[in-house]
């Protein structure tokens, strides 16, 4: 029998010929075996007082010898019994215990042998379960990178492709596993693999991400607008390895034109707008509008550097006349023509503004009465002299300069009107200058 001793108990491995398997059998033989140093042989059991009243002594099988064996471990710990019993008293021979013992080491050889050959499979046992677990991971990376959307590759040091997606492939048309290992030099032309080979240099010097914007041409000849995420990582070997991740921004790109594009349109209607809305489309002239604007900012600019500043308004003798006897076209003439005699008199700064009607307006920064009468005066030549298709035009012109006391730019428009008001009544075609009682 084998019988082996574990802490919990005995319990029997082997019982050749006697078919039990009762630890009751053995228990205090082993007990004695391994107490007595490892060998134990008892020739009669009944003549033995440790034995003699042993339930299988007594009854059962009626044991009458018993010779044991220690099973060792190689550092000396028991770990079972080999035991051989008989039913009548026996003596060993010296060669039959050597056999015994002998028959135990072998026991612990095949045991211990055992015991490693569990302790390798258990090692690749668990190799395999890592194997298949990298391949668990692998696969899901794989399927994470080719469900992506975005183009993604992956080179080592020298700039060979170790990995790209699905993305990757179908963008250039290649296979799966068409261009690993290979370098830009082989994938593009010299002047985009030299532009590759700088980013790369680019990216492993920096420890952050490097952006760019790109077209590429893909395997249908089409462009697309890409923005590249390039940033350098390292695998378990501490080796450099360059990530990319590209993000197809083409329709962002397209629509962010068609923005720009809709965004000038809308900026030059505005423009034609705004032009519109301060111009008078007769003569081209400022409006009434926009001289008001003006007038306000010059007055306010006049007061604050106390500044001069003068305004006068001229009035068409007589311009009913013309319309009704050469047309309201040709009143339209005159208007224009007067519009340009205006224009071409005063300074830059100045104003000449289509005020009403036949009416004009002149704002004058910077100007008091002595100039700006020169102003009108010249003006009047001006007409006199000019070649008026059908007939003779004559102008009646009010000025008025700002005092301490004006309050506003409408009063002193209020001063112009009033001196124009008596330059007609005085008998029209002349200048006068309002002066605070009315006007002279
Ligand atoms: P006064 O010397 O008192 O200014 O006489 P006037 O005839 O010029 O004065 P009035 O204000 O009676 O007439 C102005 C005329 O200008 C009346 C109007 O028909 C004409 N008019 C106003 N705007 C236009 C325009 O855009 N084109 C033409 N052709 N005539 C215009
Ligand atoms: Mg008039
Ligand atoms: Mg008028």
């Amino acid at each position: 029998m084998v019988m082996m001793l574990d802490p919990q108990g005995q319990w029997c491995k082997v019982s050749g010929a006697l078919r039990m398997y009762e630890p009751a059998l053995t228990g205090a033989f082993c007990d004695w075996t391994v107490s007595s140093g490892g060998a134990m042989t008892v020739t009669d059991v009944a003549a033995d007082d440790r034995f003699r009243l042993h339930p299988q002594v007594i009854g059962g099988l009626k044991i009458r010898f018993f010779a044991g064996a220690a099973i060792f471990t190689q550092a000396r710990s028991v770990i079972g019994v080999l035991c051989t019993v008989d039913m009548v008293p026996r003596v060993l021979t010296s060669e039959q215990e050597d056999g015994l013992e002998l028959l135990a080491k072998q026991l612990q050889a095949r045991i211990e042998l055992r015991e490693q050959r569990r302790e390798l499979q258990e090692l690749i046992w668990e190799k395999d379960r890592a194997a298949a677990r990298l391949a668990a991971e692998e696969e899901r990376f794989r399927a994470f990178m080719n469900a992506s959307p975005f183009l993604s590759y992956l080179k080592d040091a020298s700039g060979r492709l170790l990995f790209y997606n699905q993305a990757f492939a179908q963008k250039f048309g290649v296979s799966d596993d068409a261009w690993l290992g290979r370098t830009g030099d082989q994938l593009w032309g010299e002047e985009i693999s030299a532009l590759v080979r700088s980013d790369d240099i680019d990216v492993r010097s920096n420890t952050g991400v490097v952006e760019s914007e790109e077209q590429l041409r893909g395997s249908n000849g089409a462009v697309s607008c890409w923005k590249t995420y390039r940033f350098p990582c390292h695998d378990t070997f501490g080796n450099v390895l360059l990530a990319g991740i590209a993000v197809d921004m083409t329709e962002e790109v397209a629509h962010k034109a068609e923005i720009e594009r809709y965004q000038q349109e809308l900026e030059q209607a505005n423009e034609q707008l705004r032009q519109l809305s301060v111009t008078d489309g007769l003569t081209g002239l400022r409006n009434r509008r926009a001289f008001e604007e003006r007038l306000t900012l010059e007055f306010s600019i006049a007061r604050r550097r106390e500044r001069s500043l003068s305004v006068m308004l001229l009035d068409v003798d007589f311009f009913k006349q013309i319309n009704d006897r050469w047309g309201h076209a040709a009143g339209d003439g005159v208007l224009r023509q007067l519009g340009e005699t205006l224009r071409g008199s005063v300074r830059l700064p100045d104003l000449v503004a289509r005020y009403g009607g036949e009416e004009f307006a002149v704002l004058i920064p910077e100007s008091g009465p002595d100039a700006t009468l020169g102003l009108a005066n010249r003006m009047m030549q001006r007409i006199a002299a000019g070649d008026w298709r059908h007939t003779p035009v004559t102008v009646s012109i009010g000025l008025a300069t700002i005092q301490p006391d004006t309050r506003d730019g409408f009063e002193l428009v209020r001063h112009a009107d009033e001196a124009l008001y008596a330059a007609k009544r005085g008998g029209r075609n002349r200048v006068v200058i309002y002066d605070g009682e009315g006007a002279k």
